[in-house]
């Protein structure tokens, strides 16, 4: 006995995306296998619990896969698994002893990192413009890594004012690069960034740290070193990455780039909110005042500044729901996956 599986995902529960995904996935494996109808011995599919409308057992017996037995089960509901998911054991006696091939479509594709090429979904975009909720959601979702590029631009920055220097100063930068022990680590597959070995992952979000993040990442010793940085992690597994220059500059050949945007007063009323919650109690007018100059100087500073790169898709978040916003970067990176 000889067991091929396959996994494919839908963007919707909806009979005819099921059948559709059903279809392609037992066409591929049986023509990459050379399959004939008399080797195989039963369909053993399992979906998600986010799929009710149709039974992929009965798409496949409609689309002529009917010569031998097909079940379905529904899987455990993990919390961090792939949504929307069909997954199959095909039970099979092959005439000969040929390599088998399993066949991975569509999101689940990311279920195999083992036979699945490294992708990296750039995200770039001004502050507050919904990136790292977004790009919380797509590493949950796809079960990659999600690395926060600004955190580490915020850690410079804070050991800067820590040290007393002033981050629109290139040569005094230029002065402490060495004291500069920035770190990313993961616990719990949350990023948490490190000052050497203090956690500074809260500190970094005060409203302080902001605008000289946005001073220091200015400076190129500043970016040549965090960039390498970036690249090494990038290159090693897939991973969605947020920041300013990510699509640009870091990774040109990112498979996936979109530039979130939203209006200013928008993007300035998700920071109050996400500060107030932090117990940090600010002037709205003034934190506007501050979102609008840091997205002038990160976008007209010489070295990589935050730009659209060419080939990004632009979603503008401004009267959406972070759901919607998910919703349709996920159904962009689906259909081209
Ligand atoms: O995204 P966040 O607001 O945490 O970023 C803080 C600052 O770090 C930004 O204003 C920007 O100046 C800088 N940054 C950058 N390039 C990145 C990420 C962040 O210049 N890739």
């Amino acid at each position: 006995m000889t067991i091929i599986r396959g996994a494919t995902t839908v963007e919707k529960d909806e009979k005819e995306q099921i059948s559709l995904a059903v279809k392609e996935m037992l066409d591929e494996i049986f023509t990459a296998n050379a399959l004939k109808k008399a080797e195989v011995k039963g369909f053993l599919f399992s979906l998600t619990t986010d799929i009710h409308s149709y039974h992929p057992a009965k798409s496949a017996r409609e689309c002529g896969y009917d010569f031998a037995p097909l079940f379905c089960a529904i899987e455990p509901d993990i919390d961090g698994g792939l949504k929307l998911c069909i997954r199959l054991m095909l039970f099979t006696d092959l005439a000969d002893n040929r390599t088998v091939k399993h066949v991975y479509q569509r999101g689940a594709k990311v279920l195999r990192k083992d036979i699945s090429e490294i992708f990296n979904i750039a995200l770039d975009g001004p502050a507050g413009s919904g990136k790292s909720t977004v790009a919380k959601a797509l590493a949950k979702d796809y079960n990659i890594l999600y690395l926060d590029t600004g955190a580490m631009y915020r850690a410079c920055a804070l050991k800067a004012l820590r040290l007393g220097v002033d981050t629109k100063d290139g040569e005094a930068v230029k002065g402490i690069l060495s004291q500069l022990d920035v770190k990313v680590e993961y616990k719990n597959g949350t990023q948490r960034t490190m000052l050497g070995e203090e956690d500074v992952s809260e500190k970094i979000r005060e409203n302080a740290v902001s605008m000289a993040a946005s001073n220091i990442s200015a400076h190129p010793v500043i970016r040549i070193k965090l960039v390498e940085m970036q690249r090494e992690i990038a290159k090693k597994m897939s991973c969605v990455l947020d920041g300013r220059d990510i699509g640009s500059a870091v990774l040109p050949d990112a498979k996936f780039k979109f530039f979130i945007t939203a209006d200013s007063k928008v993007r300035a009323q998700r920071r109050y909110k996400e500060l107030l919650s932090r117990g940090e109690v600010v002037d709205f007018d003034k934190l506007h005042a501050e979102i609008v100059a840091r997205d002038k100087q990160d976008s007209e500073r010489e070295f990589s500044p935050l730009v659209c790169a060419k080939d990004a898709v632009v979603v503008d978040t401004s009267s959406m729901s972070i759901e919607e916003v998910i919703a349709t970067i996920k159904s962009y990176i689906q259909s081209k996956i």
